[in-house]
């Protein structure tokens, strides 16, 4: 399975761009009577049951991440994060490892130590491939 972001994760359409899931964080938080703001924290993003996320240091909610942005907001309080990823090579790799897995069992942490090789020795125990065959 392919790891999802913040583009698939906010609302019921796929986003685009940066622009517009900011455009959507607005929306559904204003729909709510919140506001974005910036909260001032940095937070590490990792990767839950094939979701890239981060966790909201004010409520605890999940935040939906994207690589592609360095902003996360919690659309529970409207906290606006810097997100901080791993290199793009890390996730590029890690990415294809985790996708040999069965779905809901795509989880990373690099916040916490874990690398791209301990991934694959996860693959190795659960007995699914190291990488998804290669389709044409
Ligand atoms: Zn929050």
């Amino acid at each position: 399975m392919p790891i999802i972001d913040q583009r698939h994760m906010c609302g019921a359409s796929v986003h685009a761009t940066v622009g517009d899931v900011e455009v959507f964080w607005d929306a559904y938080l204003a729909e709510r009577g919140l506001q974005p703001f910036e909260a001032g924290v940095v937070l590490p993003a990792y990767v839950s049951d094939g979701r890239w996320v981060a966790d909201c240091v004010r409520c605890a909610s999940g935040v939906a991440c994207w690589p592609e942005n360095p902003r996360g907001c919690c659309l529970a309080c409207g906290a606006v994060y810097t997100v901080v990823f791993p290199p793009a090579a890390d996730i590029a790799r890690a990415e294809r490892v985790l996708d040999a897995r069965p779905a809901g069992a795509a989880n990373w942490r690099p916040d916490l130590g874990e690398d791209v090789a301990d991934l694959k020795v996860e693959n190795l125990v659960r007995a699914v491939p190291l990488e998804p065959a290669f389709e044409l």
